[in-house]
């Protein structure tokens, strides 16, 4: 919590910064969920990691392997993405960081403009760096590059729905194709065949395709053996440009294994809370399997927080809440089916109920906190940018995985802290809700 980080930041003023030897990976991701994704890669493959909410002022006060700086830079005008990545950098540099990674979409998110080309472009020009790859792959999650085509599930990114997003629609699947469009520098391929021969194949290959003045390589990977097997050609590789994927073989490279340890966050005591704000199929199913366990749950509706109404409701919410709490774990949630939802949104327009339900959701963990929750599961990204924010949360660790995607982490403060877990919509298991408070066990 930012209590925490002005702590560390007066205690930096009194002593040298700790910082650091350990320092190995400085990570930058361009959005929220993301940056957790990454950690939690990096975590099962044996590293210490806390994420940061953006930018931080003070020095990094713990001692960790690598540090994710979670940005929201991946539809940001260029030149903006651009000044948030290098002063990320800079300061990862500053904490002694011996690698960088840049994070982006296992979908490759981005639009003709970039901005993955133009940050990776940076950030090699700052690093003074000829050389890095480029590749999305995350095979745990059905993303592989094949020939340098990005498959989503069974089929072709440009055919996996991609193509319709509102965003960033992504119409070619071909990476090469879609990176060279975005960067100055020559892009090449560094396909299958040749990550299948390993590490020395594919440094020779990076060394031809230098030679060829390619300054980006797109690299297959189809299975996490590939992404092992990339692992090592990458060690002292200034930057590394990637998704979530990559991550796995790179720990080893600074001689670390997968261990217990790496997960380990301080003891969780304290009441336990749910604050649901997505409305994904799995969310609805989760919700409802919560509610069949016959543990309390209080639903808000958006309606109500019209006219002003939003802190009578959340003052009603928290009122219901305090006495149930002692006894387990409570559930907040605006969590409801389509209909429901696209009413809502006729009546009241689609970003002012996101926004006015995202608000009072945060409201309601905030609220939950200062009532002596300190274990709380929040579900939905939006909602979790939401409740971070209300929480004043700096800086996470990242601690055991519940489900793909999901680990809890530990928010730090003078009182003790917070844990929380973030699930975006559709990740977890039906019992998500309940499974999770017996992981921190
Ligand atoms: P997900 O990860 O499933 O996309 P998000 O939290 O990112 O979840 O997005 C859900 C959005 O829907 C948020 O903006 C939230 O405030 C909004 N929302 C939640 N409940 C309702 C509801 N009942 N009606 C309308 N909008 C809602």
């Amino acid at each position: 919590m930012r209590s925490a980080a002005g702590a560390a930041s007066h205690n930096n003023t009194k002593h040298k910064p700790t910082m650091t030897k350990t320092l190995k990976l400085g990570c930058i991701a361009d959005d929220f969920t993301g940056a957790t994704d990454l950690a939690n890669n990096l975590v099962r493959s044996g590293m210490r990691v806390v994420q940061t909410i953006g930018v931080p002022t003070a020095s990094l006060a713990a001692d960790v392997d690598a540090v994710v700086v979670a940005l929201k830079s991946r539809t940001i005008p260029a030149a903006d993405a651009i000044a948030q990545s290098l002063d990320a950098l800079k300061w990862l540099q500053a904490q002694g960081a011996e690698q960088i990674y840049f994070k982006y979409c296992s979908t490759f998110d981005s639009t003709p403009e970039g901005n993955i080309g133009p940050v990776t472009e940076a950030l090699m020009d700052a690093l003074g760096t000829d050389f890095t790859i480029a590749t999305p792959a995350f095979p745990d999650n059905g993303r592989t590059v094949f020939k340098g085509y990005l498959f989503a599930g069974n089929v072709l990114l440009n055919e996996s729905g991609m193509q319709n997003h509102p965003l960033t629609p992504m119409t070619d699947a071909n990476l090469v194709r879609v990176m060279q469009a975005q960067t100055k520098r020559k892009v090449g391929l560094i396909d299958y065949k040749t990550v299948a021969q390993g590490e020395a194949a594919i440094r020779e290959r990076i060394a031809a395709l230098r030679a060829e003045g390619v300054g980006v390589a797109v690299v297959d990977a189809t299975s996490n053996e590939d992404l092992h097997r990339l692992g090592p050609a990458l060690k002292g590789m200034p930057v590394v440009t990637a998704g979530s994927g990559v991550a796995i073989g790179l720990p080893a490279n600074f001689g670390l294994k997968p261990s217990l340890q790496a997960s380990q966050l301080p003891v969780a005591r304290g009441l336990q809370a749910v604050v649901s704000g997505s409305c994904s199929l799995a969310t609805n199913a989760q919700v409802a399997n919560f509610k069949a366990t016959g543990r309390p749950a209080m639903a808000i509706n958006p309606a109500a927080l019209m006219n002003g109404q939003s802190s009578a409701v959340v003052q009603q919410v928290l009122a219901w809440a305090e006495p149930l709490l002692k006894d387990g774990p409570v559930l907040v949630y605006s969590t409801a089916e389509p209909e429901a939802v696209k009413a809502v949104q006729a009546q009241l327009g689609v970003a002012e109920a996101g926004a006015l339900v995202e608000h009072a959701l945060a409201a309601v963990a905030r609220g939950l906190v200062d009532l002596g929750v300190k274990q709380l599961v929040v579900a939905g990204g939006e909602t979790s940018g939401a409740c971070v924010q209300a929480l004043d949360i700096a800086q996470l660790q990242i601690g055991p995985q519940i489900d793909p995607g999901v680990p809890w982490c530990h928010a730090p403060s003078e009182n003790g802290g917070v844990h929380i877990t973030l699930k975006s919509g559709n990740f977890g298991t039906e019992d998500f809700f309940s499974k999770a408070f017996g992981v921190l066990r």
